[in-house]
């Protein structure tokens, strides 16, 4: 039946809408038919970590909606909006391979008419980690993820455990405002030395490559640490130095945080609930990030 699918779409590569109206349109015509919809918002550039996600999809739904969109709201502005890769023939090519139904490529006019003037303000899971050093970020990730859902309304949505932190605050988001809608996580698709997948791997130069995988080296070894009865401050005080010493130019994480809400654990592994390390740290100028459970 997938496959079925797949090659059907692949004949013809997925279409591509613009408008919200056009979106609409065609989900309300499958929801007709009694078809499950998912909806994977991305920002492009597409990579497996973002192919795995419409995998997923189609395992769980008949018809799988990208979305592609790079977000002015959630760049402050000296981060690299201008820059961000923006590979829209390379993209619709990959997602034509697994058969994805539908490409919602909206302009940022269409997504932020002349006037707009509401934003969604985040608090709980948002707080500390990403939002220290980018204070903008998940006031624009949540209002934009909000206006794709309201657009596409799917069954279900994809997010992957890469963005964690974000994951937790669209999952929040979700209940709070009562969408409609499954928030799905996926597993962080890695390159075999285990540096997580992303977009922005893509600025690292060859030097600054080979050091990127320390940063899950590190997340593999202070959990292990942490599961091992070392204290908390210690291990993450010894991850801090071990990603500095590799050559990252500076850290703006390394926590320990409940897994769920994403507050603090100040008694560390005490607390008995799931836990979770995160990390941000800059390789020249490219900022990763990547997280593990503990
Ligand atoms: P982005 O295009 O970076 O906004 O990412 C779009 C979606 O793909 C988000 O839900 C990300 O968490 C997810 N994603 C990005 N990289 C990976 C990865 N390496 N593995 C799994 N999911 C990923």
């Amino acid at each position: 039946m997938e496959t079925n699918t797949a090659a059907a779409h692949a004949a013809t590569g997925p279409a591509i809408v613009r408008t919200v109206a056009e979106l609409r349109a065609r989900v309300t015509g499958w929801r007709r038919t009694g078809d499950r919809i998912a909806m994977v918002p991305t920002m492009g550039a597409l990579h497996d970590g973002h192919l795995s996600l419409v995998r997923i999809g189609f395992e769980r739904a008949e018809r799988v909606v990208v979305s592609i969109f790079v977000n002015p709201t959630q760049f402050a502005p000296h981060e690299d909006f201008q820059s961000y890769p923006r590979t829209e023939v390379r993209d619709m090519e990959l997602l034509e391979l697994l058969g994805t139904d539908l490409v919602f490529a909206p302009s940022a006019a269409e997504m932020y008419p002349p006037g707009f003037a509401t934003r969604i303000e985040t608090a709980g899971p948002a707080l500390g980690l990403e939002s220290d050093t980018r204070p903008h970020f998940f006031g624009g990730v949540a209002t934009v993820v909000s206006k794709l859902l309201i657009a596409a309304n799917p069954d279900l949505a994809i997010f992957g455990e890469k963005d964690y932190q974000q994951l937790a605050v669209v999952r929040r988001m979700a209940r709070d405002l009562g969408l409609p809608v499954e928030i799905v996580a996926a597993p962080t698709v890695r390159e075999p030395d285990g540096l997580a997948m992303s977009s922005r791997n893509a600025y690292l130069s060859p030097e600054e490559r080979d050091i990127a995988p320390v940063l899950h080296d590190v997340l593999m070894q202070t959990a292990a640490a942490l599961r091992g009865g070392v204290a908390p401050d210690q291990a993450l005080d010894d991850g801090r130095r071990a990603i500095l010493a590799a050559g990252f130019r500076a850290l703006d994480y390394l926590d320990l945080r409940d897994a769920q809400t994403l507050e603090p654990v100040p008694d560390g592994s005490a607390s008995g609930r799931p836990l979770r390390l995160l990390v941000a740290a800059w390789l020249g100028r490219t900022r990763l990030i990547d997280n593990c459970a503990v």
